[in-house]
């Protein structure tokens, strides 16, 4: 079976700690921001496509807070909030009637939108997603069925998959919602319920081990599950740059 770029990506991220599929989003991420920043600020699509989004997430753009951005987030971020200020021109406060039916219902439950003002609250809502989170989006799918079309068979990633820290929840819950083999599901499964089944007993390991009865035992391998069993529930948290 020809190995595609993708499976030596994930070969490579299964030797490393924490969700492999985390780990190569926080690349991905790295890599993109990278491009976008050296390559891309004075792309009229980039900039399109920003102005749509309202800039980035808030996760994607406090990414950008890094060594030599700041010129490039100054342009793209000049071109943004432009749009947003240009969103707000001739903006009003559209008051309704004082008889009429909205009127009333708002007075009645308050946690209602004020109709008022929900003309500039449209305007100043993105009309596309963060341009870093599609980029990204589009990578985990990638890997995510990667790892399903080549666990198996010779050379396939279940060994390596076995000795990791397997997926977190999230990407094991979205890899399971596009594997339709049986036999992939079995060894998935399996390889992750042990994986997890060792989490538990290095929790108890910890819990047990900060018992002042047990505190002069040495730590071994349980000392930092408390963090993994972190990442395992939400995601793996790689700091950009050390990915
Ligand atoms: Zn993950
Ligand atoms: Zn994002």
């Amino acid at each position: 079976m020809s190995r595609t770029a993708s499976y030596y990506d994930l070969r490579d991220a299964l030797a490393d700690p924490g969700c492999p599929v985390c780990r190569l989003m926080a690349r991905s991420t790295e890599r993109y921001l990278d491009g976008l920043l050296w390559e891309s600020v004075n792309d009229p699509g980039v900039r399109d496509k920003l102005r749509q989004a309202q800039g980035f997430c808030h996760e994607h753009a406090w990414q950008l807070n890094r060594a030599g951005a700041s010129l490039g987030v100054a342009i793209l971020m000049h071109d943004v909030l432009g749009s947003v200020l240009g969103a707000m021109e001739s903006a009003r406060f559209q008051a309704l009637p004082a008889e009429s039916l909205r009127r009333a219902q708002e007075s009645l439950d308050r946690s209602q939108p004020a109709a008022a003002t929900a003309d500039l609250v449209a305007r100043l809502s993105a009309k596309a997603e963060c341009p870093a989170c599609i980029q990204v989006g589009q990578m985990e799918e990638i890997y995510l069925s990667t790892l399903n079309e080549q666990l198996l068979g010779e050379d396939g990633l279940l060994a390596a998959y076995e000795a990791s820290d397997g997926l977190c929840l999230p990407h094991f819950r979205q890899t399971l919602a596009c594997l339709r083999d049986e036999a992939v599901f079995q060894a998935l499964l399996a390889a992750q319920r042990t994986l997890w089944a060792r989490l538990v007993e290095h929790l108890s390991e910890f819990i047990r081990k900060n018992d002042a009865r047990f505190r002069d035992e040495p730590w071994g391998d349980e000392s930092d599950a408390w963090l993994r069993a972190l990442g395992a529930l939400t995601g793996a948290r790689l700091d950009a740059g050390r990915a």
